[in-house]
């Protein structure tokens, strides 16, 4: 039997999971999602990855990042590796594609801020009420 914690939401319940042939077996979970968790987990565990990127831009030196999708739990490093890489060069925004289809895993690493596209304009606003 494994246990652990369902990380789906905030309630934290603790899953028990057993295997019988072909056959898993949940308990502990208060809902659906999380069964499909512990089957997941025990299957084809996936995670998602928030980070930063940095940037050529001395206002913004860095930027939020996410992936557009889970991707295995086993490749986390690799695609923090790719992350890492990155110097963003030109102003995107929100939902922009940093690095596209990473490592050929069909996700992307997509910017979820504007900041980059309203930088200039609040750097401006700030240097006018100075
Ligand atoms: S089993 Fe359901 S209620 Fe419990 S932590 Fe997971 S998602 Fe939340």
């Amino acid at each position: 039997m494994s246990s652990f914690v369902c990380i789906v939401c905030p309630k934290g319940c603790t899953l028990n999971v057993t295997r019988e042939g072909e056959k898993i077996n949940v308990t502990g979970n208060s809902c659906k999602r999380g069964e499909a968790f512990a089957i997941a987990e025990i299957t084809n565990p996936k995670r998602t990855i928030c980070s930063t990127v940095r940037t050529v831009f001395e206002d913004v030196p860095v930027l939020p990042v996410r992936l557009s999708a889970d991707i295995p739990k086993s490749r986390i490093f690799d695609v923090m590796g790719e992350i890492n890489k990155v110097v963003v060069k030109t102003k995107i925004g929100r939902g922009e594609a940093v690095i596209k289809n990473v490592l050929g895993l069909g996700v992307d690493v997509i910017a979820t801020s504007d900041i980059l596209k309203t930088a200039e304009y609040s750097l401006y606003a700030e240097k006018k009420s100075v």
